[in-house]
C-alpha cells in the first residue's frame, strides 16, 4: 500500500491479505521501505503468520548498481524478517538500463544474491518494451514485470507475439489502469483481458474485503478480452479518447515519449485530472513546438492505429492551455 494513497493499520492489512489468501491468492508484491511505506514489514508479518512457504514474497528497489542492490536486498530481508521470491530492479529505463544490465549492475548483484539464496529469482520490472525484451534476452533474468490493461494493451499485444518471453516468468501490473478502469469496465473483464495474455500472473491492489472479493473471482474457463474498438466505443461515451494502446512502436527524434503524453491525456479524462494535467503542463510546450517544425514524422509511420502524432500533440497543447489558464481562476 503507498503511503499517501492508503495504508491500513497492521491489523487490517494482515486480515485483507489473509482474506486474499484464503480465496486463492499466493503472490504478495512489496517494495521497499520508504517508497512503500511499511508495507515489507505487514507483509513480512502476514507470512510469519500464514507459514512463510505458502506464499510467494516479490519484492523490488531502484537501485542500479550492483553494491547498492546488495544493501537494499539485505534491508529488504531484514524488514521482511525472511527471503525473498521474487527481487526485481524497479522502474529501469534507457537513462540507467546500462548500469542495471551491466558489469557489476543490479543484474550482477541479483545474480549473486540468488547464488547466497537469499532470493530465489531475479527480476526486470519496466514500463518499456525494449527494457523489457533485452531482459527476456538475459540468462541472467528469470522474471520479468511490466504494465498493461485492455485499454493499454499494445505492449501486451508485441510480449505475446515474441517467443523469447515465453522463457520468463512474467508478472503484470496497472491492470486496472492505477483504479481508473473499474468505473468503465467490470473487474472480470479486466481480469479476463489481462489474464488472456500470455503472463505468469496479475497484481491487483486490494485495500479492503470488499476489493479481494471482487478480484478473486473464480477461474473462468477461458480467459477473453473485448476488443479494442468495444474498448474505445465505451470510453468514447464518456470523453474523446486518443486510440493509442501504448504499443511504443512510434520513436520521435526529439526523444518526445509520445505514449506518454497520450496516457496522460486519457488518463486526464478517465479521471486522474490534477495528476495528469500537471505532468502533462510540464513537457507539453516543447514537444509541441518540436512537432511543429518536424519534418520528419517517422514517428506515425508505424502506429497500428493510424493516429496523427503532430496534431493530436498540437490539440493537447491547447486542452492544457486551457485548463491550466482555468485551474488558475
Ligand atoms: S512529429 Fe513530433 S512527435 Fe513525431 S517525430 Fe516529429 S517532433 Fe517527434
Ligand atoms: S501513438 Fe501509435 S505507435 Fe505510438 S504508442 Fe500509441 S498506438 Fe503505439
Amino acid at each position: 500500500m503507498l503511503p499517501d494513497y492508503y495504508s491500513p493499520d497492521e491489523e487490517t492489512a494482515i486480515s485483507i491479505m489473509k482474506h486474499a489468501f484464503n480465496l486463492g491468492c499466493n503472490l504478495f508484491d512489496t517494495a521497499i521501505v520508504p517508497e512503500y511505506g511499511d508495507a515489507e514489514i505487514k507483509l513480512g508479518k502476514f507470512a510469519a503468520h500464514i507459514g512463510r512457504e505458502k506464499i510467494i514474497i516479490s519484492d523490488k528497489s531502484r537501485f542500479f548498481y550492483g553494491d547498492e542492490m546488495y544493501k537494499a536486498v539485505y534491508k529488504s530481508c531484514e524488514n521482511l524478517g525472511t527471503y525473498t521470491d521474487i527481487y526485481f530492479v524497479h522502474q529501469v529505463h534507457e537513462g540507467n538500463e546500462e548500469v542495471t544490465f551491466g558489469r557489476y549492475g543490479a543484474v550482477d548483484a541479483l545474480n549473486e544474491l540468488k547464488a547466497e539464496g537469499k532470493i530465489k529469482f531475479t527480476g526486470i520490472a519496466s514500463h518499456y518494451y525494449d527494457i523489457l525484451l533485452r531482459g527476456a534476452k538475459d540468462k541472467r533474468v528469470d522474471v520479468l514485470q511490466g504494465s498493461g490493461n485492455i485499454l493499454e494493451r499494445g505492449m501486451l499485444n508485441r510480449i505475446e507475439s515474441e517467443s523469447l518471453f515465453r522463457q520468463k516468468g512474467f508478472i503484470l501490473n496497472k491492470v486496472y489502469a492505477a483504479g481508473i478502469l473499474p468505473y468503465f469496465f467490470q473487474i472480470q473483464t479486466l481480469l479476463s483481458g489481462a489474464l488472456s495474455y500470455p503472463i505468469s500472473s496479475a497484481l491487483i491492489g486490494m485495500g479492503n474485503h470488499e476489493q479481494v472479493e471482487q478480484a478473486m473471482l473464480k477461474e473462468p474457463k477461458n480467459y477473453t478480452r473485448p476488443a479494442f474498438s468495444q474498448v474505445m466505443s465505451i470510453l468514447e461515451k464518456s470523453f474523446v479518447p486518443i486510440p493509442c494502446d501504448r504499443c511504443q512502436r512510434c520513436r520521435c527524434i526529439y526523444g518526445t515519449e509520445i505514449h506518454t503524453i497520450f496516457r496522460q491525456y486519457n488518463y486526464y479524462f478517465l479521471g486522474k485530472d490534477y495528476w495528469a494535467l500537471r505532468k502533462l503542463d510540464l513537457s507539453i510546450n516543447e514537444s509541441a513546438a518540436q512537432c511543429k517544425k518536424c519534418t520528419d514524422m517517422t514517428c506515425m509511420k508505424k502506429c497500428p492505429h493510424s493516429i496523427n502524432i503532430p496534431e493530436t500533440v498540437q490539440m493537447i497543447k491547447r486542452l492544457v492551455e486551457i485548463h491550466v489558464r482555468n485551474s488558475l481562476i
